[in-house]
């Protein structure tokens, strides 16, 4: 039942999500439907008691029937020709028109037949607005919303100016003044209710899915898709915070650059998807030596690396250089029964006062010293701005 639920409301958030025009088209007329049928169940049962009849227009009791008829039937025409397309993605502007416009206007049409001021029709017109603008575009519905304005505007204009009745379809507005007549007040309220709980579920839908999908960008922009590691955006955002807390507080900030070693050897011998297992075993490394809310740890670019090590000195650094080296030195790759290894060369510096930019260079000049002086091993040293003006 839970699964169930789960799955129909991610296709539903997939629809929503996709708006391709035919699960669009279909979904709007699965939606729509419903409350057509209400509508006139009720009207259509409800006339065959002298007494209700009597609260409706004779003028317009028929044709009002027969629109809500030919409604129904054109939607249902419209959702099974949706359905029979609805695994084509491409655009199908016939179809949307053809749905889009019948569902809003003819649900505005409605309410404004049952008065909009006193009836629960707006909650329902509110619903549909709502859906409508969930599965397609502005753009999209410019002649549903259009017409259905045009047609709330002319009808407000013409109930002030007399020459149109508010609320035609009835004999009398539904709330006469005094207390409600009984069927008035149980129609209400099961038209009220009909509309106002899937209005607000979809509301919240909405919300949610909104939230979600926002989160889950949020976190593609911040991570590296070969490794899953914070990628340099991430990073130099961490890293500016961190530092700003460092130059505050005092308390050590490290910055470690990782660089494997000949890693272009890498893939000329073994290729460049082998390269990039190469990669993501060293981010899989990483990952597993830092201390995870506290420390970050980020591809900064190709096959480098860097880790953000606040509340740690340079031998705190060094250690954790040390035991990261280390576990990849020691990782034997496998491609076609051959094994081989990498190494990394490690630039390590210490913030100091809170200066980001002076660190980084230090670490990027430590770690072409490692490289220099034969790789696989750490250089390191505090950032001192005036150091790096001798080096
Ligand atoms: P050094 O020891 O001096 O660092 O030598 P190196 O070969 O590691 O350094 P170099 O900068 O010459 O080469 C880096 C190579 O990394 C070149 C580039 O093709 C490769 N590379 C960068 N990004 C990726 C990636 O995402 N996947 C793979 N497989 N290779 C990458
Ligand atoms: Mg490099
Ligand atoms: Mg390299």
């Amino acid at each position: 039942m839970n699964t169930t639920v789960k799955r129909w409301s991610q296709q539903l958030e997939a629809r929503i999500v996709d708006r391709q025009d035919s699960t669009s088209s279909l979904l709007l007329v699965q939606v729509t439907l419903p409350i057509l049928l209400l509508l006139f169940a009720l009207q259509w049962g409800g006339i065959h008691d002298d007494g209700v009849r009597a609260l409706y227009d004779p003028v317009w009791l028929l044709p009002s029937l027969w629109f809500q008829g030919v409604l129904i039937v054109w939607l249902m025409g419209m959702g099974v020709l949706a359905w029979q397309r609805r695994h084509v993605s491409d655009r199908m502007p016939w179809l949307v028109q053809m749905s889009a416009v019948p569902a809003v206007l003819g649900v505005v049409v409605l309410a404004l037949a049952h008065g909009i001021k006193d009836s629960p029709m707006t909650m329902v017109m509110l619903e549909q607005l709502v859906f409508a603008r969930a599965l397609f575009s502005l753009q999209q519905l410019r002649w549903a919303f259009l017409l259905s304005l045009m047609a709330v505007v002319l009808a407000e204009v013409g109930t002030a100016q007399h020459w149109a009745a508010y609320a035609p379809l009835l004999a009398a507005p539904i709330y006469p003044g005094g207390a409600l007549l009984p069927w008035w007040a149980w129609w209400v309220r099961v038209v009220f209710s009909a509309a106002a709980l899937p209005l607000s579920g979809v509301m919240f839908f909405l919300a949610a899915t909104l939230h979600r999908h926002r989160h889950e960008l949020e976190t593609l922009v911040r991570t590296d898709m070969l490794t899953g590691l914070a990628n340099r955006r991430e990073f130099m955002t961490r890293l500016e915070r961190e530092a700003h807390r460092q130059a505050r507080s005092g308390r050590p900030l490290s910055v470690v650059l990782f660089d494997v070693d000949h890693f272009k050897r890498v893939n000329d011998t073994w290729g460049h998807p082998v390269g990039d297992e190469v990669l993501a075993k060293v981010g899989e490394i990483l990952r597993f030596h830092t201390r995870e809310q506290v420390d970050t740890a980020a591809r900064y670019g190709g096959e480098e690396f860097v880790l953000l090590l606040p509340e740690t000195d340079l031998t705190g650094a060094q250690h954790v250089a040390e035991k990261i080296s280390a576990r990849l030195r020691e990782h034997a790759f496998t491609v076609d029964g051959q094994t081989f290894t990498v190494t990394q060369s490690v630039g390590i510096a210490q913030v100091v006062e809170g200066d980001t930019g002076w660190a980084l260079k230090v670490a990027d000049r430590n770690l072409y010293q490692a490289k220099r002086a034969g790789r696989d091993r750490i250089v390191a040293s505090m950032a001192f701005a005036e150091e790096l003006g001798h080096a």
